[in-house]
């Protein structure tokens, strides 16, 4: 790979973007490949790996590093911020804030020049929140 550029677009690698492009989906690689397995039969994961690697280098997707878990791809490239459920780990985008929030205007940060940030809001989704209201509700 000389200059990292996409030289030409495979039928694959349009798949893998057209899947990314759900809103709300952060799949790991190991989920998108089930998910594309679903259309195309004959794709291996190491096709995947390599697709997302280019796409990523390329800008067009990112890669989400979260910590110690794995890592997640993400279509959207507008900046947001997530929001993760602890309880069933999905994982959702935050495209604004909630009126009146407003994120922090740092400029240095124990002596680094900051560039950008990331929020990851942690918390449990609607569904996760109604079947814990429903367990509560039956132990009454
Ligand atoms: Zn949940
Ligand atoms: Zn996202």
């Amino acid at each position: 790979m000389a200059n990292g550029k996409i030289q030409r677009i495979t039928p694959q690698r349009r798949m893998i973007q057209e899947v990314l492009d759900k809103p709300d989906y952060h799949p790991t690689a190991a989920e998108l490949y089930e998910d594309l397995r679903r259309r195309l039969p004959r794709i291996s994961l190491g096709t995947v790996y390599r697709n997302l690697d280019l796409l990523v280098r390329n800008g067009l997707i990112n890669k989400l590093d979260m910590g110690s878990s794995k890592s997640r791809y993400d279509g959207n490239t507008k900046k947001h911020h997530h929001i993760r459920c602890v309880s069933c780990h999905r994982m959702d985008d935050i495209n604004a804030l909630p009126a009146g929030q407003t994120e922090p205007q740092i400029k240095e940060i124990r002596g680094y020049r900051i560039l950008d940030h990331h929020f990851e809001f942690v918390g449990l989704c609607p569904s996760c929140r109604n079947r814990q209201n429903a367990g509560e509700e039956k132990r009454l």
